[in-house]
């Protein structure tokens, strides 16, 4: 990952922090989660994922107009850059798809609650 500041590939993940997430960039105020990748397997950091997930679609199934979720993000603020840069961590997102979460396990996750809560998943990840 390039640091904001330095611009080298020497920013890096903490081994604990917080993940946010945003659907179309709404957010409930429960759609966030702790991670601490030494303690946490990846079935555990999945589940976490999905939980959040369902709570978000299940408070937006009651939605009467419920557009396609376009845009997904698992985003946090918990980097360090090697070079010890001093970096704006209240207007960084880093996304942690494809840094902690692989796009096929975030897609089958939102695919999967998508289906059972009828809300039509059109994300696309780069
Ligand atoms: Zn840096």
């Amino acid at each position: 990952m390039y640091c904001p500041v330095c611009f080298q590939n020497t920013l890096k993940v903490k081994s604990n922090g917080v993940i946010k997430l945003a659907f179309n960039g709404k957010s409930k105020n429960s759609s966030l989660f702790t991670y601490n990748l030494q303690k946490e397997t990846q079935e555990q950091l999945l589940a976490k994922l999905r939980e959040k997930v369902v709570d978000f679609f299940s408070f937006y199934s009651e939605f009467n107009n419920k557009s396609p979720i376009k845009n997904f993000e698992a985003y946090s603020a918990d980097f360090l850059c090697t070079n010890n840069c001093k970096i704006d961590m209240i207007n960084t997102k880093v996304s942690m798809i494809g840094m902690i979460y692989t796009i096929p396990e975030v897609k089958s996750i939102l695919e999967e609650e998508g289906k059972k809560f009828g809300i039509l998943i059109e994300t696309t990840f780069r």
